[in-house]
């Protein structure tokens, strides 16, 4: 692996000191610690000369949402940068392969069907698949996730995958210019999780709430995000 361009690593640097501070200072707000706050930075049609610049400045875990280029980028830098890969991005069931194993987190499994493939490819390779489960909050806009009609169904589904584990809930409000409109979402799904969350399904233990991007994270970590997937205040506009 190559030195990262200085100048590079030193503006990631300051956008990502940035995000930090604005993350902290969320948690102030809210009372939490920010210990309780993943980044995922999410490095979506950005070259990996990026993601190693962007390591190199502190960043530990990288989200794609393109099954291929997380193939590919994870084998271009290899192990080298100690990076942690999660998938954000909607799963195809015929892009599994491409994710088992290589992802530490999947964000948006939203049906039985995806679930079932994650959980054959996973028991193939003999691992423990970590995954989220994306909520549709607002199905008029967005197709993406499971309806809350649907999650209690799908979450039961687990006791059948002994490879995957569900470890939390993920959701992706429709965009609004102004955080104050998706709060409520991010509040709803933290409203589900407290609610199944005690309800004891196999396989299931509701931790994480995956919610909040640039234009939002604050809004998200104030209502109890534990993974915010911030792209653009870091990496800048995608081209
Ligand atoms: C692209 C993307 C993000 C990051 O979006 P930004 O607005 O650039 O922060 C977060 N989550 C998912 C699922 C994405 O696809």
């Amino acid at each position: 692996m190559g030195e990262p361009d200085a100048a590079l690593r030193d503006e990631l640097k300051s956008r990502l000191d940035d995000v930090f501070r604005r993350i902290r200072e969320a948690c102030e707000r809210a009372g939490r610690d920010p210990e309780d706050v993943q980044l995922v930075a999410v490095s979506k049609t950005h070259p990996v000369e990026m993601i190693r610049a962007a390591a190199d400045a502190g960043c530990r875990v990288f989200g794609e949402n393109y099954a291929q280029e997380l193939r590919d980028k994870s084998r271009e830098l290899g192990d080298a940068a100690s990076i942690e890969w999660h998938f954000v991005g909607s799963i195809q069931r015929n892009k599994v392969k491409y994710l088992v194993g290589t992802a530490a987190l999947l964000h948006a499994v939203d049906s039985e069907k995806v679930l079932m493939e994650v959980e054959k490819r996973a028991a193939r390779q003999e691992l423990d698949q970590q995954v989220l489960v994306e909520v549709n909050l607002a199905s008029e806009v967005s197709k993406a996730g499971i309806d809350e009609e649907g999650l209690n169904a799908l979450l039961m589904k687990f006791g059948s995958t002994p490879h995957v584990r569900c470890v939390g809930l993920m959701t992706m409000p429709p965009f609004w210019d102004d955080p104050e409109r998706v709060r409520p979402y991010f509040r709803r799904l933290r409203a589900l999780r407290d609610e199944l969350g005690g309800k004891g399904y196999p396989n299931v233990e509701l931790i994480h709430l995956s919610m909040g991007m640039t234009g939002d994270f604050e809004a998200a970590v104030e209502e109890g995000a534990t993974i915010v997937r911030v792209g653009t205040a870091i990496f800048g506009p995608r081209g």
